[in-house]
């Protein structure tokens, strides 16, 4: 996901071309199929309303034809970039797309738990990784494929007399 403000950093550059015009559209048009991709790819619940009418709106931006009048094609692409921003902007809120660079390790990695911190709860004590993967601060961690997994560090020792509740 990372390439997608690359890209969204381009399209800054206004293009100078009908012909670059298309090629920005094309590439914008990818990252909305690799977005909705990763939208999918959740469980249903988990994709609210807005991420639903973003993908929507902005399928329906990057899907119609760029304008042959260059003027028109600057401001179709400008219309199309912000809405697949926004887009990642709120999948990202939403813990449904990686928005940091370097990408975060997928929950299936080795390394998973180096993932970014998007969630903590201090009450209960357990935090949401990037790759939507709850650690919990003792007693292990839940991936999104239900995989439960050992504590990272050993749970504390009790020394002498437990109390009974
Ligand atoms: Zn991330």
């Amino acid at each position: 996901m990372e390439t997608i403000a690359l890209v969204l950093d381009e399209t800054i550059v206004v293009p100078a071309t009908d012909q670059d015009a298309r090629d920005l559209m094309l590439r914008l048009c990818v990252h909305h199929q690799q977005l909705s991709e990763g939208a999918r790819a959740t469980a249903p619940g988990e994709v609210s309303g807005r991420v639903a009418g973003l993908l929507r709106t902005t399928g329906e931006l990057v899907g119609s034809p760029v304008p042959d009048d260059l003027s028109k094609a600057r401001d179709h692409l400008h219309s199309a970039a912000s809405a697949v921003k926004d887009l990642l902007v709120t999948m990202g809120a939403a813990g449904l797309v990686c928005v940091h660079h370097p990408e975060c390790p997928p929950a299936a990695a080795p390394d998973f738990h180096t993932a970014h911190q998007v969630l903590r709860c201090l009450a209960t004590g357990y935090s949401r990784l990037c790759n939507g993967v709850v650690l919990f601060e003792d007693t292990g961690y839940l991936k999104p494929n239900g995989e439960f997994g050992p504590p990272s560090r050993p749970l504390p020792r009790v020394d002498g007399e437990v109390l009974s509740a």
